[in-house]
């Protein structure tokens, strides 16, 4: 099988919150050139139609409509990069980690140094 021919479409409804809904609707159609990928070529095509319908939307009257196509990417809490959609907590493993080891050696220091007093005031106390 030779795949010359790529062809996609999507269409994205948002509610107007009276009763009434906006579509966007987008359809591409593409001649793949000789050794480009399918499956990068769809994505490329994928992400101009959606993009398209986002685009029309957020044009909307309706604030609503607007809203709908705002999207809130949740960040990680330490180093503000993007966290996967598969990631249930605020920070990525790596940082989560990160983070425990930097709270542990905290507490490690304050341990030190509270000994450290502590021998001061028995040596003051001698
Ligand atoms: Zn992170």
């Amino acid at each position: 099988m030779r795949i010359t021919r790529l062809s996609v479409g999507a269409e994205k409804r948002a509610s107007d919150g009276d009763y009434g809904n906006e579509m966007a609707k987008a359809e591409l159609f593409a001649d793949l050139e000789p050794g480009e990928d399918v499956h990068v070529a769809l994505d490329t095509l994928l992400g101009m139609v959606r993009l398209q319908l986002e685009r029309d939307l957020s044009q909307s009257a309706a604030l609503k409509v607007r809203r709908a196509v705002i999207h809130q990417v949740r960040r990680c809490n330490r180093c503000q990069e993007p966290l996967p959609d598969d990631e249930s907590s605020y920070m990525h493993q790596e940082c989560r980690e990160a983070e425990d080891a930097e709270r542990e050696a905290r507490y490690q220091e304050q341990k030190r140094r509270y000994e450290r007093e502590d021998e001061e005031l028995e040596l003051g106390a001698l």
